[in-house]
């Protein structure tokens, strides 16, 4: 009897441990509160079932856009506000100033948490940026401050306005709150959180099966790498796949390892992108979380504008999923990777946001595309 005993205690014990160890990863994300925070990570994975069958592959997405604040860039807010707060940069409840400077939704995730934990954001906005995350920015009571809107020429620009807020805010003696700058594209805090929570979260998710590919797009690089990282450490047959969108020079830099997508425009010396309407993925300089990714990158997809376009409509009109561009771009290329891989295999992809946040400019164009797209024809354009 008391051999059965001891067994069944070593039994729960070792239960016990396999379920903290399962878990360990929201410890990371929610230790402190039960606040809005709170519900940032363990997002669903979804199987796009269309998909699935016209391809003979598995392919998922991870809903990213069901944290809190819309999007992947809670989990990097949250993160850079606590790393802020360790280093003394920040102090909860003081009213101190987070800076950034962003379009997308880094801004409204930031805003969020912004005001749970006691802090401003204060948001240096592209002036250009869709009139509906402007509306939410207000919402939400950020500081807005209109720069010029992103040049090719001066990609840095509304970084650097960012930066230089953050240090007019502390350099001035007669203001007594501190300012932080998040620097999304160079804050280390971005991949490593995706590194501690998205990439776990997918494995366990998963339930043991093996992940034969992971694809997604980049715009700081931070979600590509972390979660690459981290799949590639658990197995290093998973393929990850860059789904880039045209008008970026990432694709190149990891085909032909050169970033030459600028090109000259007629008559003048000044140098244009090719455009998108794809808002949060795609870039043409190197920053420090793509670096991360890169050695992790087996290969990446271009996807057109209007291939992203019809693929929304098409998720939206078989699946019912109403999402963002970046997560079309993804599923595109999920798409074309799964016929070249052939049947048989899983596509792990990432839905970033929801298609609310695009009414204006990319859902004006996928709301035209036929209810009866097909994905050959998508896939052909
Ligand atoms: N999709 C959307 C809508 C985004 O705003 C972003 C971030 N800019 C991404 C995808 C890409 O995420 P990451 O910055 O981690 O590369």
């Amino acid at each position: 009897r008391a051999a059965v005993a001891v067994a069944a205690a070593a039994i729960a014990i070792s239960k016990l441990y396999q379920l903290v160890k399962d878990h360990q990863h929201l410890t990371v994300l929610r230790p402190r509160s039960r606040g809005v925070e709170s519900l940032i990570g363990n997002t669903p994975m979804v199987e796009i079932k269309s998909l699935s069958k016209l391809t003979g592959c598995k392919i998922w997405a991870k809903l990213e856009l069901m944290n809190p604040g819309g999007s992947a860039k809670d989990r990097v807010a949250l993160a850079i506000l606590r790393a802020a707060e360790g280093a003394g940069a920040l102090r909860p409840r003081c009213n101190d100033v987070v800076v950034e400077g962003t379009s997308g939704s880094t801004g409204i995730s930031l805003a969020v948490l912004a005001n749970a934990l006691g802090y401003t954001a204060h948001i240096c906005l592209p002036n250009d940026t869709s009139p509906e995350k402007l509306q939410v920015l207000k919402a939400l009571g950020a500081t807005i401050e209109p720069v010029n809107p992103a040049l090719i020429v001066d990609p840095n620009q509304y970084t650097n306005a960012a930066r230089a807020r953050a240090a007019a805010i502390n350099a001035d003696e007669t203001d007594r709150r501190r300012a932080a700058f998040a620097d999304q594209f160079e804050n280390d805090a971005n991949w490593r959180i995706h590194y501690r929570t998205t990439g776990p979260e997918i494995a366990r998710q998963m339930d043991g099966c093996k992940i034969d590919a992971f694809v997604t797009g980049s715009g700081t690089g931070g979600t590509i790498a972390g979660v690459s990282k981290y799949l590639k450490e658990q197995d290093h047959h998973t393929r990850v796949v860059l789904a880039d969108p045209q008008g970026s020079g990432l694709a190149n830099r990891i085909n032909f390892g050169v970033m030459y997508d600028l090109v000259e425009k007629e008559g003048t010396r000044r140098r244009h992108q090719v455009d998108t309407l794809v808002e949060g993925i795609g870039l043409n300089r190197l920053t420090h979380n793509f670096k991360q990714a890169e050695p992790y990158i087996d290969e990446a997809i271009r996807v057109s504008d209007t291939q992203a376009i019809q693929m929304a409509k098409f998720l939206t009109v078989n699946d019912g999923f109403f999402w963002g561009a970046s997560a079309a771009i993804n599923c595109v290329a999920a798409a074309k990777l799964a016929y070249k891989l052939g049947p048989g295999h899983n596509i792990v992809t990432i839905a970033c946001d929801s298609g609310e946040r695009h009414t204006s400019k990319f859902w004006k164009e996928a709301a035209q595309v036929p209810n009866t797209v097909r994905l050959d024809e998508i896939l052909e354009n």
